[in-house]
């Protein structure tokens, strides 16, 4: 029977590369839930991570943030995310909570001014915010979330609920710092207090990109010192087998721009001998009339819009603004000023600074950093663009919670498992067929990043 001894020793052979296999998992994807410990599917926990000021380019394809960019291999990743206008840290990071745009969450700007409240005081930035952030929308929802620096997370909204857990902003703590204590956070025994949606700042490549530039060498490296944290975070998700309940995204609030010509908007104003008040720089700017008399504003508001027209910039009587820019709240003061691409305005003080945002969101170097891998989430997918608006209901949707009506935005199409958003919506490009990829983010990275290939 010379047929039979020659197929046993093959089906032995065959056995045996599961059996290593099986034998190597744990090692490659981190210790796996036992079926005793997870008789059902475990809650599912989402957490996101910015990087403030990053641009895709700065991230992804570098080799500076190589635990990302295996994230990014076995996960979804967008060519831009669209930041709402003005394309700020403040009003970019509310709006990735509230899924509305700054005309609607009312952080308008950076610095603002409040006819009623006075200057914005970062003291309470959560009595600012004018719609429900998601950490207040969860909570009545029995869900407990944490923040470790996030603009609006420093305490309760006005309903009185807000993150479990909440770092006030130190810019001295090390983006390791926050890893560890969300690392703590998640190993809470009682479901009360764990949280489920965590968020956190990093301080990505923004502060060196201001000072040096985009892309600049300081701006690599400030990314390159944050690599080991985020490889803690993949990392400590792993070590408490944790991936199959969990996705991470990593997003940044605006890209960031050089220009070539600057003008002092604000010197020029002065120098008209208008009384008015400048608040912002580079890319936006609103202007506010000191003129207590509406006639004399309006006529006011016709002079700045001239001269800053004469400077090259765009600028609208905020009350006749277009519908599309978004700038309908009076916080947004009289008139509302932006650079074209090339172009910032800058103070006296800061003729220096070298790169800039603020700018529309189309600018092609405000696109922020989208990347997404976990449960959820299917590998190899590629989108053209995420708008910043369509996040917050995205990660509703992860977790289980309706998108409350008010929220403009809808959940991103073309992610994986969840429910698909309205037809011909933002970006499902290529979903799951189109693998972007990245130098160095192959099956070895991905391996020691222990990130599961199926979710
Ligand atoms: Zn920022």
């Amino acid at each position: 029977m010379p047929k039979r001894s020659l197929r046993r020793p093959r089906l032995r052979a065959r056995l045996r590369w599961p059996a290593l296999l099986l034998a190597l998992l744990p090692a490659l994807l981190g210790p796996l839930p036992t079926a005793a410990a997870t008789p059902a599917e475990p809650p599912s926990t989402v957490i996101m991570i910015s990087l403030d000021g990053t641009r895709p380019v700065d991230a992804l394809g570098t080799g500076l943030l190589p635990s990302l960019e295996a994230l990014a291999a076995r996960g979804a990743v967008a060519e831009r995310l669209v930041p709402p206008f003005p394309s700020n840290t403040f009003p970019s990071h509310v709006t990735l909570v509230t899924g509305v745009a700054p005309e609607r969450h009312a952080i308008v700007n950076n610095t603002f001014y409040d006819a009623e409240r006075g200057l914005f005081d970062k003291r309470d930035i959560p009595s600012w915010i004018e719609v429900e952030p998601l950490w207040s929308l969860l909570a009545a929802e029995g869900i407990p979330s944490a923040s470790f620096h996030w603009v609006g997370s420093e305490g309760a909204w006005r309903s009185g609920r807000g993150p479990r857990h909440w770092r006030p902003f130190d810019k001295g703590v090390s983006e390791m710092t926050k890893v560890r204590t969300i690392l703590g956070w998640l190993d809470l025994a009682d479901t009360r207090d764990r949280p489920r949606f965590v968020t956190a700042w990093f301080r990505g490549a923004d502060g060196p990109g201001h000072k040096h530039g985009p892309g600049s060498e300081p701006a690599r490296r400030s990314l390159a010192r944050q690599e080991p944290a985020v490889a803690a975070l993949i990392q400590g998700i792993a070590e408490r087998g944790l991936w199959p309940s969990t996705t991470v995204f990593v997003v940044s609030d605006h890209g960031m721009a050089s220009a070539s010509h600057r003008v002092d908007l604000d010197g020029a104003l002065e120098q008209a001998g208008l009384k008015a008040w400048v608040v912002g720089i580079g890319g936006f700017a609103q202007v506010y009339l000191l003129a207590k008399d509406e006639d004399a504003r309006r006529v006011d508001a016709a002079r700045v819009v001239k001269i800053a027209q004469g400077l090259g910039l765009e600028a609208r009587f905020r009350p006749d603004a277009e519908p599309e820019l978004r700038v309908a709240h009076p916080r947004f003061g009289d008139v509302v000023v932006w650079s074209p691409r090339g172009s910032a305005m800058v103070l006296k003080r800061e003729q220096r600074e070298a790169g800039f945002h603020g700018y529309r969101p189309e600018h092609p170097d405000m696109g922020a950093l989208f990347v997404a891998a976990g449960r959820g989430i299917a590998p190899g997918v590629s989108l053209a663009s995420v708008r910043a608006v369509d996040v917050a209901p995205t990660l509703l949707a992860l977790l289980g919670v309706a998108r409350p009506d008010w929220m403009e935005g809808r959940v991103i199409a073309g992610l994986g498992s969840l429910g698909a958003g309205p037809p011909g919506g933002d970006g499902a490009r290529s979903a799951a067929s189109a693998t972007i990829s990245h130098p160095g983010a192959g099956d070895l990275e991905y391996r020691k990043a222990g990130v599961p290939e199926v979710q």
